[in-house]
């Protein structure tokens, strides 16, 4: 048996020498006579190695001391709903980018707790640019902007953070964040699910600025409140240890790598060769989105002849190039290359686009 070439949306690939790693210790970890699962997470090995992930998370990505490091659970999903109930009054503005179907979703969760206000959308165009900055119709006196930095079910990613002004920026990036170094202080918030560019489901990943963990907008159960989690280092409750764990290895792996500046070179090169491959297919294949937002993380394309889109996914799984399936929400074919996907995955469904090109052309 031999893993192929992954391209899952969520959960996703994850590095072959975390997961070679997190088997030799799976018995034994760390000299504890049992795994890391079977251990107090209040114990001394389980703490010491909580703080060493999240010191590395904060020298990959160079987080200042202004902002507080948090290991959550409830996916990205549950967070739609937490953050506005952590960050906004009741019926409190609060300010939504929305260029996908996470977008979307975000806003919508928000309404029980705040008033979310889409500023920007790019539904018009079915979800294929960035609204321009220019165009945002944003309010000084909003709680925060929300923006999703990349959607990763519509292909469209945003390579620059934008200035909003004094009012704090708030950002889904479960499916870029790590693909490149991000200049964190012009963030009040940054959440991300773990499953795409991190590790397993069932750990989300927050940096949020201490001034914000100060709002008290409502009485919260403590369970709910992100200033709870800051002051007990994010042990609560019980933490997703398993999850913290194999993050922290994927953190080690990715220093190992050479850090983010080098996960950037590859995002560019594995994204490059793949929309290449698209763009010189005489429009056999065909990917929609505006070149300056095209997803570095999501690649999505049709086929000039739409029935054959099902034979290409089910050829290229032969073919050992997994999980090619387009979201059901928009058909068509979806390559996610998360940072855990290695240029030679690329290169080989490259490689088999070519072919199924030649033979079903
Ligand atoms: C996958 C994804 C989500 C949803 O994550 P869950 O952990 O399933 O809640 C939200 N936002 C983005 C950008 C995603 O890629």
């Amino acid at each position: 048996m031999s893993r192929a070439w992954n391209f899952s949306a969520g959960p996703a690939a994850m590095p072959e020498d975390v997961l070679k790693r997190a088997q030799q210790e799976l018995l034994e970890w760390n000299g504890a006579r049992a795994s890391v699962m079977e251990v107090s997470h209040r114990g001394k090995a389980f703490m010491e190695m909580a703080a060493r992930v999240e010191a590395d998370l904060r020298e990959l990505l160079d987080i200042p001391s202004s902002h507080k490091v948090l290991f959550l659970q409830g996916g990205a999903t549950q967070h739609f709903a937490q953050v506005p109930m952590n960050l906004c009054a009741d019926g409190q503005r609060a300010d939504y980018i929305v260029n996908g179907h996470w977008g979307e979703k975000a806003a919508s969760e928000a309404s029980a707790y705040a008033s979310p206000h889409v500023a920007a959308s790019s539904k018009a165009d079915g979800y294929a640019s960035i609204p321009e900055r220019g165009q945002w119709d944003l309010d000084p006196k909003a709680a925060y902007v929300h923006i999703t930095t990349n959607e990763t079910i519509h292909g469209v990613e945003m390579h620059d953070i934008p200035d909003v002004g004094d009012v704090p920026l708030v950002a889904d990036m479960s499916s870029d964040i790590l693909s490149h170094p991000l200049d964190v202080s012009k963030f009040g918030l940054i959440y991300a699910g773990a499953q795409k560019n991190i590790g397993p489901s069932g750990l989300v990943v927050m940096i949020v600025r201490q001034d914000l963990l100060e709002r008290h907008p409502r009485p919260l159960p403590r369970i709910f409140r992100y200033a709870e989690y800051a002051a007990a280092d994010s042990m609560l409750n019980t933490p997703n240890t398993w999850g913290w764990y194999l993050a922290g290895l994927t953190f080690q792996w990715l220093k190992g790598q050479g850090g983010l500046a080098e996960m950037d070179r590859r995002n560019r090169a594995k994204s490059e060769l793949l929309y290449a491959a698209i763009d010189d297919s005489d429009g056999y294949y065909r990917n929609r989105v505006q070149a300056t937002a095209r997803s570095r993380m999501n690649v999505i394309f049709n086929l000039r002849d739409a029935a054959l889109e099902p034979v290409f996914v089910a050829e290229a799984d032969k073919a050992g190039l997994l999980a090619l399936k387009g979201h059901r929400a928009l058909g068509g074919v979806r390559a996610s290359i998360y940072n855990a996907v290695p240029f030679e995955g690329v290169r080989a469904l490259c490689s088999f686009m070519a072919e199924f090109q030649r033979t079903h052309g």
